[in-house]
């Protein structure tokens, strides 16, 4: 017998007072711990294991167990996939059940005589198996299996609401590391608009420790130094949390100004606000994600500066053709042959002007998309390509252009073509950013490992906050020479763009008033 008659309410007793001691647990493995104890005390067994269904893929595991060498666990994993799992051949019966049991029995100790298995069952959802094993037999009474199975029912109660408890914290952590991961700001407001939670990337934008923001008021942090348009608060005002949840598509309020940080910096923000509303329709929370702007603003300024300077390059040489074109076909003037010979030579000038500026905004939009530039490999000699540029420049300027390349000068592997692009724009550079009559001189150095080539004029010089940004895309140091001289500001930008793709590095030294060098050196191999 399971138990004697007279201790049944006893029993009773016990059974709803160990339940509840199991259903106020909402730890899984205590809860475990307990439904075993209690299985054992109840059955007099020896030993007990709590199997649980693993939801991911629905076989069972040993979870909690008492009495077995941790040893004996994976074995009893096997036979538990057996006995839960019989295939078609074997089927469920009675006698598959019991030799199954005994097979476990046995893998655990000899010495086990009989074996009880009880099903947690929840909602019709097998969420477990538990059995108890004893070292002698007796018989089982309908009565006692009831009161065996009214106690599996709440185990399985307890079992299920510890594991919906721990899908929730689950649930919270991985909300957690989502938000705490997310490179934007991430805000969640209360409905009085004081900050509940927030992230890492809020408080650096910020200037505010993430603990010190928690429950102050949204508008203590975001302070607004400049505001497109009205902010959250007016929002409310006009009720647009109500109108945006119950709008399908969810509406949102987009917000973008200038923030004052903690420290007194400013710093462009755009906010996204989405509220959300309770079971009972009220407003709970509203989630922020704010997002720093500052690289899209340099990307729009990019994006019209690119636009007014391809506007402006292209304009000149249009105009001056145009003009030189119309001026030519009059049917009212004879003009002469020497003089339609200048202005053709300037069209076809200026024509070349046009094609090079659309084959260099061509290579700059492809490096933007971050395609590697293609190098037609040849061997290089850097002084000849010098030479014979500086003779074909010093023909059309008042400049001198000097040569200083030492005899034994070696040659490199690298794209020709390329490679004269960087010295035709660094000697264009020198004539065009230096005075009439002053001199340039292209030369070279070489070491066994590389080979570096300066071109040295006397002009105005670069200073020296200006020396990293003049190898920016369409930068232009913003002075009276630029305004007199002609360019898009790319010329550098490839040029570096091609020596960096030969494996080698460009600078400058300049002191403003005393010319500028520039220096680019190449591996030799
Ligand atoms: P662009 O000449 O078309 O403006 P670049 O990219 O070649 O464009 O040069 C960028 C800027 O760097 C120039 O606008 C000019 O202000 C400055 N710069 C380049 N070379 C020199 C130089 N040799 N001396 C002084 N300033 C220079």
């Amino acid at each position: 017998m399971l138990m004697r008659p007279d201790l049944r309410t006893q029993q009773r007793d016990f059974l709803l007072e160990i339940t509840r001691a199991i259903t106020a647990q909402l730890d899984l493995s205590e809860v475990l711990r307990r439904v075993l104890h209690a299985s054992l005390v109840m059955l007099a067994g020896r030993v007990g294991i709590v199997a649980l269904n693993n939801r991911t893929d629905g076989k069972f595991y040993v979870r909690a167990y008492s009495g077995v060498a941790a040893g004996a666990v994976p074995e009893l994993n096997v036979k538990l996939q057996e006995l839960m799992d019989p295939g078609d051949a074997a089927g469920f019966s009675r006698e598959f059940l019991n030799a199954k049991l005994r097979e476990m029995a046995d893998a655990i100790d000899t010495g086990l005589a009989q074996s009880i298995a009880m099903p947690l069952v929840f909602a019709r959802s097998p969420l477990g198996l538990l059995i108890v094993f004893r070292s002698y037999q007796t018989t089982i009474t309908p009565e006692d299996l009831t009161t065996l199975q009214s106690f599996a029912d709440q185990a399985a109660i307890a079992v299920n609401n510890a594991q919906l408890y721990g899908d929730i914290q689950h649930e919270h952590q991985r909300l957690e590391a989502i938000i705490n991961s997310s490179g934007d700001g991430v805000l969640i407001l209360d409905s009085d608009l004081s900050i509940q939670q927030t992230n890492d990337s809020f408080a650096r934008m910020s200037g505010w420790r993430k603990e010190d923001l928690i429950h102050l008021p949204k508008r203590e942090v975001i302070v607004w130094d400049h505001l497109d348009g009205p902010d959250l608060e007016d929002a409310m005002d006009s009720g647009w949390a109500g109108q945006a949840a119950a709008s399908p598509a969810g509406d949102t309020l987009y917000v973008e100004g200038d923030m004052i940080r903690r420290d007194g910096l400013s710093l462009g923000i755009g906010i996204t606000y989405a509220p959300l509303l309770g079971s009972d329709g009220r407003l709970e929370s509203i989630i922020a994600n704010v997002r720093d702007i500052t690289t899209i603003r340099k990307a729009q300024e990019m994006q019209s500066v690119f636009i007014s300077t391809v506007h402006h390059e292209l304009r000149t040489p249009i105009a001056i053709i145009k003009g030189y074109a119309s001026t030519l076909r009059r049917d009212d003037v004879d003009w002469e042959r020497e003089l339609i010979r200048e202005k053709m030579a300037i069209i076809e000038d200026e024509s070349d002007r046009l094609t090079g500026l659309v084959e260099d905004l061509l290579t700059a939009s492809k490096l933007q998309s971050a395609q590697a530039l293609q190098l037609n490999a040849t061997d290089v000699d850097l002084s000849v390509l010098a030479a014979r540029s500086a003779a074909r420049l010093d023909s059309q300027t008042a400049h001198r252009i000097e040569l200083s390349f030492p005899e034994n000068f070696p040659a490199i592997v690298g794209d020709e073509t390329r490679l004269r692009q960087v010295i035709d724009n660094l000697l264009t550079n020198a004539i065009k950013y230096s005075p009439d009559d002053s001199t340039i001189t292209i030369g070279g150095r070489f070491s066994r490992q590389n080979v570096t080539v300066f071109v040295r004029d006397e002009g105005g010089g670069i200073p020296k906050a200006e020396s990293g940004r003049i190898f920016d895309r369409f930068y232009r140091i913003d002075n009276s020479i630029a305004r007199r001289t002609q360019g898009a500001g790319l010329g550098l930008y490839l040029v570096k763009a091609i020596v960096e793709a030969h494996g080698g590095e460009i600078s400058v030294k300049s002191q403003v008033g005393n010319g500028a060098t520039f220096h680019f050196t190449i591996p030799r191999d």
